[in-house]
């Protein structure tokens, strides 16, 4: 397909990145399962080297399956670029090494996946760069955060474990003035429910591993880059900005332009880091990607039905669903994420810890596990697991409170799931 970005969504998640293979014709984006590529000569290979021509040479670095989905999400993201890798974590270390040096710091929510928060909280450090944890609904603690060392200013749209919206507005106008890129992850929200470069983000992050690929298949992650950032309005950014060694003093802005981030990430992140995502996981993403709306939409719709019905339910304290008129971020629904809140949220049940367990324990169709985005319905009581080294004051602060448990609503038919919830707490609650 010619880049037009004049498509709908609906098309692009089919199309975008892909052609039919110029070798075979097959309609299908075949599995490039190759390590390495033959060069046509050796200037051809010197040319590949030396980053003075775009092409295959390994696949730590790059592979033609690979290059389908990264050119997909930055299509549906609204990007110029993207690189994945191996996983969402290993995106969030790929979105932030050419940003950050030791001494560095990264201004963060407190309203994290519970692995980035340990990510940015202990292992980072050994980098020698540092988190600062905000209240991203204070916006003049996220401005006094920012200081000299400041590099990044990073968030998810919709804050895992559900019901949290950031205003992506707000904290972009504050990473401009402060003249750092703000990063989102955008792994529960998707593209197909918020784009965040539409409002200010330089960089979205994913974990493909959950709704683009959506089946719970493969790990995997994407960096997707806006190109919209002057990497050299300050010296900030020297490895993007200043001549970089190891390739005989290229520099990547100027070299690169709109597409020095992405070029960065591939030449130097996964040649130095090797954090590369494999073909076949790019292809379980890629196979994903083309329902992903389709997905989306039912997930919003079942993840709605199911909230109202627990708010209701007079065995549940309280629900945490943004797409509630309850919550108190449903007003940023229409301006941040206008097809839905999503397909996370938490709910409290009465009878506490011990309801919690019992209730995870008789549900049949919901499955008990660590992961979100599937077509199933999952769900976790994370006092009792992911959690559970946490105090209670700790648990409370990250949402995960003794008496709540998070759901990832999937795709079956809403009523099911409903009875499922209804037998389940019953038993629970008796
Ligand atoms: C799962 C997840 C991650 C980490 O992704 P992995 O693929 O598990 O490494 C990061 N952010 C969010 C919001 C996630 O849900």
């Amino acid at each position: 397909m010619t880049d037009a970005p004049a498509h709908g969504f609906d098309t692009l998640q089919i199309h975008a990145g892909a052609r039919p293979d110029p070798a075979t014709g097959a309609r299908q984006t075949p599995i490039y399962q190759t390590t390495a590529y033959v060069f046509r000569d050796a200037d051809h290979a010197a040319a590949l080297f030396n980053l003075q021509e775009v092409g295959f040479i390994y696949s730590r670095l790059t592979n033609p399956t690979v290059a389908v989905l990264q050119e997909r999400i930055a299509t549906l993201e609204g990007g110029v670029g993207a690189v994945c890798c191996s996983s969402g974590h290993a995106a969030q270390i790929m979105a932030l090494f050419p940003l950050m040096m030791p001494g560095n710091n990264v201004v963060v929510s407190t309203r994290l996946y519970g692995g980035t928060v340990t990510q940015f909280t202990h292992t980072i450090k050994r980098f020698g760069w540092n988190a600062k944890f905000v209240d991203f609904d204070d916006l003049d603690a996220v401005k006094a955060a920012c200081d000299d060392q400041t590099r990044a200013v990073f968030c998810e749209a919709i804050a895992n474990p559900g019901g949290y919206i950031t205003d992506l507005d707000a904290i972009s106008a504050i990473a401009d003035e402060a003249g750092v890129p703000l990063i989102v992850d955008n792994t529960s929200a998707t593209p197909y429910l918020c784009r965040p470069i539409e409002h200010g983000a330089t960089l979205v992050v994913h974990s493909t591993t959950k709704y683009l690929t959506g089946n719970g298949t493969v790990t995997g992650g994407c960096v997707v880059d806006s190109g919209k950032f002057d990497w050299s309005a300050s010296d900030k950014f020297p490895s993007l900005s200043a001549p970089e060694p190891a390739y005989h003093g290229l520099k990547f802005h100027e070299t690169f332009g709109a597409l020095a981030f992405t070029f960065h990430g591939i030449a130097i992140g996964l040649r130095d880091l090797g954090m590369t995502m494999n073909p076949q996981a790019a292809h379980y993403t890629l196979m994903g990607t083309e329902t992903l709306s389709l997905r989306m939409d039912r997930h919003v719709e079942n993840a709605m039905k199911i909230a109202e019905w627990l708010e209701n339910d007079p065995r549940i304290d309280y629900v945490t669903y943004a797409g509630l008129k309850s919550s108190p971020y449903n007003k940023r629904v229409e301006k941040i994420c206008p097809r839905g809140a999503g397909g996370l949220f938490t709910f409290a049940v009465k009878g506490g810890y011990e309801a919690c367990v019992k209730l995870v324990n008789s549900l049949e169709i919901f499955s008990h596990v660590a992961n979100l985005g599937d077509t199933r319905s999952l769900i976790i009581h994370s006092a009792s697991t992911t959690h559970r080294q946490l105090t209670e004051e700790q648990q409370i602060a990250a949402g995960a409170a003794p008496e709540v448990v998070r759901v990832s609503i999937g795709t079956e038919n809403a009523e099911d799931l409903i009875a499922d919830l209804d037998q389940a707490l019953a038993k629970a609650t008796a």
